[in-house]
């Protein structure tokens, strides 16, 4: 595995042409979004595609999402352009948006896990800019880790999670968002909301009218319009649970006996609360957008201080948390 480092706002342009020419070959390229980091592969290339769903133990169900360098590149790669694709691609492209369309006959069934759909994004981060334009081909990358942990958000949390499964790591530091785009499906009917993430509903409606969210489909069983739905994704090795700070002390006392049988407990806080039994403890920032840029590396922090439980103060139940509660609440689900 190369790993290059670059200046996140600057890029070396000749350390991007090496890195997007082993995209160009067929090789796995991670690099930095402002997401988080991406594990990249030539998504016209079923060779490539394959490679990635290896590299992260990755399910074939799990669709990818295919990242271009402008709006006319993903244009091309979708069957049907409405007039909503054009208007949100103006409004929050480049930016953490995917956006669901009908396919082209050009993306493999790998890269779409079969369905009739494809997920289109144009990153933000001037790194992946950069790296697209160069590789001048659509990039499948989901997050650069191994399936159903807790996505990176570092060049060091890539090479922990990927190690030498990867060919190249473009390090271009700390992911500035911090939690996966907003998907949202144009395929149907009806505009749906298919993972929250930074953009949330009520930043969509203004621009595109209504937005439905999936029925009940968080919970059901069946197949899932949205793979970013599997239950229990985004999670540490320890076991997460979302306690108020008024049920902390109970919890903590119900879980003595595994604390004093040397298990550790950490934290994530929205509060200062010193308790001696709670170390390392994380003080979360208390808005959204800090809290998510914060968030994985925090929990990469307690997972590898060694803790075996993790509590995290809930945040507050409106629509500008709901990416980082719907994160939460999967790294909470038990297996
Ligand atoms: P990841 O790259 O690991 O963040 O996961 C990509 C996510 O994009 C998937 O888990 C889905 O939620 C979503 N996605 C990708 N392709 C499609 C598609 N064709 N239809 C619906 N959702 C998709
Ligand atoms: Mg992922």
């Amino acid at each position: 595995m190369i790993l290059l480092a670059v200046d996140p706002h600057r890029p070396d342009p000749a350390a991007l042409e090496q890195a997007a020419r082993v995209l160009r070959d067929g090789g796995l390229v991670a690099f930095p979004t402002e997401t988080v980091y991406g594990l990249g592969a030539h998504a016209l290339d079923p060779a490539a595609v394959q490679r990635i769903y290896q590299a992260k133990g990755r399910p074939a169900y799990n669709p990818l999402i295919v990242h271009v360098a402008d709006a006319a590149a993903a244009r091309a790669l979708a069957a049907s352009w409405p007039e909503q694709a054009e208007r949100l691609a103006a409004a929050f492209w480049p930016g953490p948006l995917t956006l669901v369309l009908p396919k082209h006959d050009s993306i493999p069934h790998s890269v779409t896990a079969g369905l009739p759909s494809v997920a289109l994004r144009v990153p933000a981060h001037p790194v992946a800019h950069a790296l697209l334009r160069a590789a001048g081909i659509p990039v499948a990358a989901p997050s650069a880790n191994r399936s159903t942990a807790v996505s990176p958000t570092t060049a060091r949390h890539v090479a922990r999670s990927l190690g030498e499964r990867v060919d190249v790591i473009v390090d271009g530091g700390p992911c500035p968002v911090g939690i996966e785009s907003t998907v949202l499906s144009l395929a149907g009917p009806v505009p749906t909301l298919l993972r929250p993430g930074t953009i949330s509903v009520d930043d969509l409606r203004p621009v595109i009218g209504d937005v439905a969210l999936p029925s009940g489909a968080t919970h059901a069983t069946a197949a899932r319009p949205s793979p970013g739905m599997l239950d229990r994704h985004y999670a540490p090795r320890a076991t997460v649970r979302l306690v108020p700070g008024a049920e902390r002390a109970r919890v903590l006392a119900d879980a003595a006996e595994s604390v004093d049988g040397g298990n550790r407990v950490g934290a994530l806080l929205l509060e200062d609360a010193r308790d001696a039994r709670i170390a390392p403890v994380v003080r979360m920032p208390d808005d959204p957008a800090g809290y998510a840029a914060r968030l994985y590396a925090a929990l990469h922090e307690l997972d590898e201080a060694g803790c075996d439980l993790i509590l995290i103060d809930p945040p507050p139940d409106a629509p500008a948390w709901s990416g980082v509660r719907d994160r939460l609440r999967r790294a909470a689900t038990s297996p």
